[in-house]
C-alpha cells in the first residue's frame, strides 16, 4: 500500500515527466550554424548538446571549405584550374581526392552518352553563369567552344594521380558534381564527431546523418520550379542525401526565353526538356551529378538510367510543369494533390 505522502510524490513525478515529453525536453536540442559556402548559404543542423553540435558543424563546415577550394572552376589556386591553365601545355599533378573526382565524373559522362560532361567549362565560361554576368553568345561562339569540349579526350593517370587536357581552351567544370562531395565530406566529419542526427543543407542540395530524433526521420522540401516558397513534394530522408538541379537557380531571360546554367553538351545552350530535377541516392556526389544529368536527358532517357541505377530514385518536373517519377520515387515522396504553401523551402526539416 502507498502512503499519500508517496502518491503525492509519485504523481508529481508522473506530472513532470508529461510535461518534459511535451515540451521536448527530453528530444535532443537541434542547432543550427549557417556560413556561406559554394555560392549559397550551407545550413549545419546538429542534434546534441549545444558545445558539442556546434563544434562538429564547424568541422563540418571547414572541411566543405577545404573541398571547394580544391575544386572551385573560379579559384585561381584550385586544382582544377591549375589543369585548365595547362590546357594543352603541361600535365598537372592532382591528388587522389581531385583525381577520384574528375574519375567519378568521366564514368557518369560515360553512363549519360555525354550529357553529363565535366568538360563543359568552355561553355560555362562563355555563358558567365557560374560568375560575373550572365550572356547569350552568339552562335559562332557556341560553335567555337563546343570544339573544346569532349570528355573522351580527358587524358588522366593513377599513380602519380595526374590529368592532362589535350587543347589550349580545353577546360574542367566540376560545378555539376563538387558540391555533392563537398556536402558528403562535410557529412562524414559529422559521422566521424559521433553526430548521431545531422542534416546538411546547401541551397536545398540535402544530405542527412542518421535521423532528427529517435522516431523522427528529417523532411525535405522540394521546392516549386516555378512558384518561389511553394513546395511540390516532401521526403523523409535516413543517411541519405536529396539534390535539385532547376532551370531557375542560374538564370536570365532574354526575348521573352530563360536561359540557365544547366547545358545540354551536344549543343551548348541551356537543356530545354526539364524545369527541375530532384534525385534521392545513397550519398550527395551521386546524387548531384544524376539531378544534372538526368535533367539534361530530360524524363524520358533520364527515368530509364535512374531505373537501371541501384537505390536511386528521382522526380521531374518536366519542361510544361508535369511530373514524372521513377518506381521507387512514388513511394519516397509525399505528392500533395495541391500545391502546399510553406514558408523558407526547400526547408531541411
Ligand atoms: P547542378 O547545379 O548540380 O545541376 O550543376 C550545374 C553546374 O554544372 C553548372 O553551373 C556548370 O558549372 C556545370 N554544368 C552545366 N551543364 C553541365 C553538364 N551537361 N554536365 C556537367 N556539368 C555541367
Ligand atoms: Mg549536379
Amino acid at each position: 500500500m502507498m502512503r499519500s505522502s508517496q502518491r503525492n510524490v509519485t504523481a508529481l513525478l508522473l506530472l513532470l515527466m508529461t510535461c518534459l515529453a511535451s515540451c521536448g525536453v527530453n528530444r535532443p536540442a537541434l542547432h543550427k550554424t549557417t556560413r556561406l559556402l559554394m555560392g549559397t548559404f550551407v545550413e549545419v543542423t546538429v542534434a546534441g548538446k549545444r558545445q558539442v553540435a556546434r563544434e562538429a558543424a564547424n568541422a563540418a563546415i571547414a572541411e566543405m571549405g577545404r573541398v571547394e577550394k580544391l575544386t572551385s572552376f573560379h579559384t585561381p589556386g584550385s586544382v582544377v584550374s591549375k589543369i585548365n591553365a595547362a590546357a594543352g601545355t603541361q600535365t598537372v599533378s592532382t591528388g587522389n581526392e581531385v583525381l577520384g573526382l574528375i574519375q567519378r565524373s568521366l564514368g557518369f559522362a560515360q553512363a549519360t552518352d555525354g550529357a553529363f560532361d565535366p568538360t563543359i567549362g568552355p561553355l560555362s565560361s562563355l555563358w558567365g553563369f557560374s560568375a560575373g554576368e550572365p550572356r547569350l553568345p552568339s552562335a559562332d561562339q557556341i560553335r567555337d567552344r563546343l570544339g573544346k569540349t569532349g570528355w573522351k579526350r580527358v587524358q588522366i593517370q593513377d599513380q602519380p594521380p595526374t590529368v592532362f587536357l589535350p587543347e589550349k581552351g580545353m577546360a574542367l567544370d566540376l560545378g555539376a558534381i563538387a558540391k555533392g562531395h563537398a556536402l558528403d565530406r562535410g557529412a562524414q566529419v559529422l559521422r566521424s564527431r559521433g553526430v548521431s542526427g545531422g542534416l546538411i543543407n546547401a541551397g536545398g542540395d540535402v544530405v542527412a546523418v542518421g535521423q532528427k530524433g529517435a522516431k523522427s526521420p528529417w523532411k525535405v522540401g522540394v521546392r516549386d520550379p516555378r512558384t518561389m516558397n511553394a513546395i511540390v513534394a516532401v521526403i523523409e530522408l535516413r543517411d541519405r542525401a536529396v539534390v535539385t538541379s532547376g532551370d531557375y537557380e542560374r538564370t536570365f531571360e532574354h526575348d521573352g526565353k530563360r536561359y540557365h546554367h544547366i547545358l545540354d553538351p551536344r549543343t551548348g545552350y541551356p537543356a530545354r526538356l526539364a524545369q527541375s530535377v530532384t534525385v534521392v541516392a545513397p550519398n550527395a556526389t551521386i546524387a548531384d551529378a544524376l539531378a544534372t544529368a538526368v535533367f539534361v536527358l530530360g524524363p524520358g532517357k533520364g527515368l530509364a538510367l535512374v531505373e537501371e541505377t541501384d537505390d536511386v530514385e528521382a522526380l521531374i518536373m518536366d519542361h510544361s510543369g508535369n511530373l514524372h517519377l521513377s518506381t521507387g520515387a512514388k513511394r519516397l515522396f509525399d505528392v500533395p494533390g495541391t500545391r502546399r504553401e510553406t514558408d523558407g523551402v526547400p526547408s531541411g526539416q
